[in-house]
């Protein structure tokens, strides 16, 4: 049975970077993956990370913007925690190897982004956490010795001991269907998000908010997970993404009559307000008939403005994406976009070490809500996010873990785990597929928890989900085998995705009011007298969550007006 100091569950950026603070402490490590870390979700992030590295920038213009992006939901010590410890994170990131894009005096190269007021998110072309990801998984080479890796391996569920600490994880060996237990002092999770509860989602079939729904179920609360952030410009055909990055070197918004409607909506910023700004003024151009496309419901997003010279070179995957998703050239002509499923900004609540209510479990990344998101994530925060409480939590829990003895763990999780797994296994065909139910949520989260909510479309979206979770108890599926069972993880995610989506859906009834990216067309003014709070969820012991309210920590900026 495998013991560590710590294990990581998760191989993304927010994983292999805690994994590396905490070998470097001193702690034995381990690093869990159900894909190979390179194909974690983080590779898909494009437009760059931000951090206030230039001189005439000050790490708390960056920590305002985020704060004002935030909607005033977002945590003001972790952002300014966030925003202070950029710069020196970006620059140990080159120092490691990453080649990140620099301007013609030699100096690192900082675009602009949505919602801020600076210039200052670094970049590798559009691939930048590729660059990224591939980098750290070097130094996690590096580390053999002190970092144990465990590529495909698929957790099931968190051990607590009587006395509600965790001590490790259950897991399935993807490759073999071997259950085996791994003991730890300390957990961190590191799983990612949870956008495959939509459909069409930018997100990858992995992010199924395993994490989240695993630390739900062992009792830690969930924090801001009624904040769904859509992303203003996904293909409208598969959802996929176009970055940000795009309409940060100038690339325009256009409706039907031509026209660059942003003018209307944020005349300072235009195409670079913040994200739930920008989804918004485009849906209300689709809703009101000034959509393009069939059907007209997209908007057309141009980046023909851009000289090509320089898209070819700093936006060259989109290039690829157009030509290969959509048969468009965007150097040549626009391209159809729409408001699209993006990221997550609730999550496990923490600490601003990664701590979570439960001794011994931390959460890192977009699994995570320290909440330097709060109702509204700034484009290219949440690279940072990864890489800041991954390592801090990395540290704290390795400090933690020293003159700690090793946890003992009996065989009954693993056991309870692998009864699950063969009951899956073994149902009749008399119930739903899998894939159907899974097709039935995410397209219902994107009816009706989208960019415009309202009270009956959310409860409607509630009884679904509640039906949903009755059907999965005998969904089946084909592979009876052992032997790269995907089909089989895949009904156990669907169980987490159904517990991620009842959690955002109960926190969206609950907020009666608009802020960041919920906006409640029943409630459409912001409401600081009575929301300016966090909504907690747990789980009690009758299946029906509880809700309650955490404050909003404020430190040097008091709410105001948003406007861009
Ligand atoms: C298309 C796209 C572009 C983006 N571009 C940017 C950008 O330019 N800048 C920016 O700041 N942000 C961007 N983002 C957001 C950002 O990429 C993610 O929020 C971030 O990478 C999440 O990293 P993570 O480490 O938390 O999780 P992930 O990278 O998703 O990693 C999760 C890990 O957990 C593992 N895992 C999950 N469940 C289990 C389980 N049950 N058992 C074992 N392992 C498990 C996975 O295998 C994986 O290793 C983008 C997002 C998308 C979708």
């Amino acid at each position: 049975m495998p013991a560590h100091d710590v294990l990581i569950i998760g191989a993304g950026l927010a994983g292999q970077r805690a994994a590396l603070a905490a070998a470097d402490a001193g702690a034995t490590v381990a690093l869990m993956s159900k894909v190979h870390p390179v194909r974690s979700h983080s590779v898909a992030a494009a437009g760059g990370i931000n951090a206030a590295i230039n001189p005439a920038d000050d790490w708390r213009s960056h920590a305002f913007d985020t704060v004002k992006g935030s909607d005033y939901l977002g945590d003001q010590d972790a952002i300014e925690i966030m925003c202070e410890e950029a710069p020196g994170e970006v620059m140990h990131l080159e120092h490691i190897g990453v080649t990140f894009h620099r301007n013609e005096s030699g100096e690192l190269d900082l675009r602009p982004f949505g919602g801020a007021s600076f210039n200052r998110t670094a970049y590798v072309a559009d691939i930048t956490g590729q660059a990224l990801l591939h980098v750290l998984y070097e130094q996690i080479l590096k580390y053999s010795e002190k970092v144990d890796r465990f590529e495909e391996w698929f957790v099931t569920s968190l051990i607590l001991d009587d006395e509600g600490t965790c001590v490790g994880a259950v897991a399935r060996d993807v490759r073999s269907g071997r259950m085996e237990t791994f003991t730890a002092k300390n957990v961190i999770l590191a799983s990612g998000g949870a956008g495959q509860c939509y459909k069409p989602t930018t997100n990858a079939l992995i992010c199924t908010g395993d994490g989240i729904a695993q630390a739900f179920r062992v009792g830690a609360p969930l924090m801001d997970m009624e904040m769904v952030q859509y992303h203003p410009t996904c293909l409208v055909e598969t959802g996929f993404l176009i970055t940000e990055g795009a309409r940060g070197e100038g690339a325009h918004l256009l409706n039907s009559d031509g026209e660059r409607f942003m003018e209307k909506y944020a005349p300072n910023k235009m195409e670079l307000a913040s994200r739930d700004v920008v989804s918004r003024a485009e849906q209300t151009e689709i809703n009101e008939g000034r959509g393009v496309g069939p059907d007209g419901v997209g908007i057309y997003l141009d980046v023909t403005v851009v000289p090509r010279k320089r898209t070819l070179e700093a936006l060259r995957e989109i290039v690829n994406i157009g030509k290969d998703f959509a048969g468009v050239d965007i150097t040549r002509e626009p391209i159809l976009i729409r408001p699209g499923q993006h990221y997550i900004m609730g999550g496990v609540k923490t600490d601003i070490n990664g701590a979570t209510s439960i001794p011994g479990l931390y959460a890192a990344g977009e699994v995570a809500c320290v909440s330097v998101h709060g109702g509204n994530r700034l484009g290219a925060n949440s690279l940072l996010d990864t890489l800041i409480f991954g390592r801090r939590s990395g540290e704290h829990a390795a400090a933690r873990a020293h003159a700690m003895p090793m946890p003992s763990v009996g065989d009954q999780p693993r056991t309870r785990d692998s009864a699950m797994i063969a009951e899956i296994i073994g149902r009749e065909r008399t119930g739903r597929r899998v894939s159907e139910i899974k097709e039935e949520l995410g397209v219902e989260m994107n009816r009706n928890v989208a960019v415009f909510r309202d009270e009956n479309g959310l409860r409607h979206a509630h009884e679904v989900v509640r039906r949903l979770k009755e059907e999965a108890r005998t969904a089946y599926i084909d592979d009876r085998g052992t032997v790269f069972n995907q089909d089989v993880l895949g009904a156990i995610e669907l169980g987490y995705m159904l517990d991620c989506a009842e959690a955002t859906v109960i926190a969206a009834i609950e907020r009666k009011e608009s802020r960041g990216a919920q906006f409640r067309t029943d409630y459409p003014e912001r409401n600081d007298d009575v929301w300016l709070k966090h909504i907690d969820i747990s789980r009690n012991g009758d299946d029906v969550p509880d809700v309650f309210y955490s404050p909003v920590t404020i430190t040097q900026w008091q709410p105001e007006e948003r406007k861009y």
